[in-house]
């Protein structure tokens, strides 16, 4: 039977395995572990990439989200927006802070509704944090307005965005802070844990540069409460190694993009993401969501023919974790989550790969 694993783990490595073995033994020959010259360059090719003045790298996208909720003074009596179709990190980055949580409905396209957004805000709200899911980003027209209407600061959850673009303009720059994740599965992949916060603010920026490292600052002295969030050198060498080929990355993926939509379009019994195009939504396609009639059947038939999915998130949405203590209803979004499947979608994909995939999703629903 063909196989087509949703996500192949070793390909992380093996894709690029000469350019990352070059990198593990220059940098460990040096003893370059901390804070060295790889984080700096990577520093500077991430800002590049993602159309950033600032980018400063630290351990994983969950600190990343920590650190811009804290020193963007998010603290008790605050409340902060967030879409619950996102990762419980961004939720968690609120809570931590001892500020509130609260979720609201996606839209559609799967991103944060501004409508929702909208009804939510109260005179306690200090923040939205819009997660740029998929891949893609959220309608930053319409969340723009909210935050300069309201005074409110924005951060973006761009763990899933790195090059996604709206109106030309990247994710994670649209607000005080935007964070990026580079988990292994993520399309600028680690070969571990890490993550950045992109900023358009030199004061902001220097406040979360000495937060990632015990709050000391450029001269050595410690000038404010830290933690130790830095990047490991190594991580930033390999990562340096990849981002040189991003855009072949996003290429690639938004070609199976393409090829889905060509071989899945015509299927009435599914919603699949728009396909890439030139206009305002440029999409690098971190997941392929689709929304499936009788999603939990379709699964199990991929499965028995060797075709892996998975429901982002474990299934639930942030909100549906009862022991976190949300308490909201979401009827959209919980609907939303009996239907949603996310198909393979990586850069270790072949044409055969997503043609087999498409293959047996046609066969479960024409028999
Ligand atoms: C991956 C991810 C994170 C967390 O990033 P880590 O690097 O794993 O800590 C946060 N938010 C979203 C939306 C993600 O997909």
């Amino acid at each position: 039977m063909h196989k087509v694993p949703f996500f192949n783990y070793p390909h992380v490595f093996t894709a690029y395995a000469s350019e990352f073995r070059e990198a593990f033994e220059e940098v460990s020959k040096r003893g370059a572990f901390i804070l060295q010259k790889e984080v700096d360059e990577f520093e500077a090719a991430l800002a590049k990439q993602s159309g950033s003045r600032f980018a400063l790298a630290v351990a994983n996208g969950t600190d990343a989200l920590v650190l811009a909720a804290r020193a963007a003074g998010l603290g008790p009596g605050d409340e902060a927006i967030f879409c619950s179709h996102t990762f419980v990190a961004t939720a968690e980055a609120i809570h931590l802070c001892g500020a509130r949580p609260v979720p609201v409905e996606c839209g559609a396209d799967h991103l944060m509704d501004a409508a929702a957004v909208s009804e939510a805000i109260t005179p306690k709200t200090k923040a939205i944090f819009v997660t740029q899911l998929n891949g893609r980003t959220a309608d930053m027209d319409a969340l723009g307005a909210l935050v300069e209407k309201h005074k409110l600061v924005l951060i973006e959850d761009a763990a899933q965005g790195l090059g996604s673009k709206f109106k030309g303009k990247g994710a994670g720059t649209f607000g005080l802070a935007g964070t990026i994740s580079f988990y292994p599965a993520k399309n600028l992949g680690a070969l571990g844990d890490a993550g950045a916060i992109l900023t358009q603010d030199e004061g902001f920026y220097e406040t979360l540069r000495c937060m990632r490292d015990h709050g000391r600052n450029r001269e050595g002295e410690t000038v404010m409460w830290g933690m130790n969030s830095r990047m490991d050198n190594l991580q930033a060498a390999f990562l340096l190694k990849r981002i040189a080929h991003y855009d072949n990355i996003v290429a690639e993926r938004r070609q199976w993009a393409s090829l889905y939509q060509e071989l899945l379009g015509g299927l009435s019994e599914l919603v699949l993401p728009p396909p890439p195009s030139d206009g305002d939504h440029f999409d690098v396609y971190q997941n392929y969501e689709i929304e499936a009639e009788r999603r939990d059947e379709l699964k199990k038939h991929l499965a028995d023919n060797g075709v892996g999915t998975i429901v982002q998130w474990g299934g639930r949405a942030v909100h549906q974790w009862e022991k976190l203590g949300l308490k909201a209803s979401l009827p959209y979004t919980e609907k939303l989550f009996e239907k949603m499947l996310m198909l393979p979608m990586n850069n270790s994909l072949t044409r055969e790969d997503v043609t087999y995939v498409c293959d047996k999703v046609r066969e479960f629903y024409r028999g």
